[in-house]
């Protein structure tokens, strides 16, 4: 079948979906992931007939059920990386590589090797970017879900990367044992669930409907249930003037503020990402 029909078929299958110009770039990037063919090759080749035409029709019947189109293309992209993902693990975000702009910009002059833990590691973006671009860090990554493991080991291994996966649920380990078996760390970063049920009418049917709710949410009672845990946990296993990144919901921004001065952290920050939201903080051990 020609290419160009298959793109006039998109067209009058997701019209009512989504713009013109959004239809084009998943049919080129769908194309391209698929039989190797470029934007540029299909427009000096318009004749261009693939053979086996039944795996871009069947992108075609999950973008019409609003499946988003990393999930269809089994990858996207993270901080320059490349990075597998299915529907155990969260969509990479923009503002996550803020956060991971953020932890390597203040750990640029460090000399000595320290050592990192990513906890809710998902597709292991923080902790695979954080590996690759601080040559001297020793990353640790946990998660709760086996498949998000799955496939964070396939993005270590994608991207030529050491990290050291752990299976284990936050909200259930002991700092004891953590600390016995894989010693202090400098650095704890983490992006856990953290969009409260009640924001899920703001959120997109997409994201509702494909990404792990495991990953998304917390209950409204609750919200910071991760980060009070997570925060406790890092009193305990971070080194002095170790730090710990959170990303956090926009809403919530001076609850966190509040949430970290309790835990007798030092030198708190709170950061906007580029949409001027609330979304990062960090704080730091320091001796009393
Ligand atoms: N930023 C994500 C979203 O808006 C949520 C990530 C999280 O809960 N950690 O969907």
């Amino acid at each position: 079948m020609k290419l160009k029909d298959i793109q006039n078929t998109f067209h009058k299958a997701l019209d009512s979906f989504y713009e013109k110009e959004e239809i084009d770039s998943f049919f080129f990037m769908l194309i391209d992931s698929f039989y190797n063919v470029s934007r540029l090759k299909l427009a000096m080749e318009p004749d261009f007939k693939i053979e086996n035409q039944n795996i871009i029709i069947d992108a075609l019947n999950r973008l019409k059920q609003e499946e988003p189109i990393q999930y269809i293309l089994g990858e996207t992209e993270f901080y320059g990386l490349q990075f597998k993902v299915n529907n155990h693990v969260l969509i990479p975000r923009p503002e996550t590589e803020e956060l991971v702009e953020w932890v390597i910009s203040e750990l640029r002059d460090q000399k000595s090797e320290f050592r990192i833990l990513d906890i809710g590691t998902g597709s292991g973006c923080i902790a695979i970017a954080l590996a690759k671009n601080i040559p001297n860090a020793k990353v640790y990554a946990l998660d709760i879900s086996k498949e998000a493991l799955k496939i964070a080991k396939q993005n270590a291994e994608l991207n030529a990367v050491e990290v050291k996966f752990v299976k284990a649920d936050i909200l259930n380990v002991s700092c004891d044992e953590y600390v016995s078996a894989l010693q202090k760390f400098d650095i704890i970063v983490s992006n856990p669930p953290y969009v409260r049920e009640q924001e899920k009418q703001l959120m997109k049917d997409n994201v509702l409907s494909n990404e792990p709710h495991l990953a998304l949410f917390v209950k409204d009672e609750n919200p910071l249930l991760f980060y009070n845990t997570i925060s406790d946990f890092a009193r305990t296993t971070l080194n002095d003037k170790g730090m710990l990144f959170f990303e956090i919901n926009e809403y919530l921004g001076n609850s966190m503020i509040q949430l970290l001065k309790e835990k007798r952290f030092k030198n708190i920050e709170l950061k906007l990402d580029i949409f001027k939201k609330d979304r990062m903080i960090k704080g730091e051990i320091a001796n009393e």
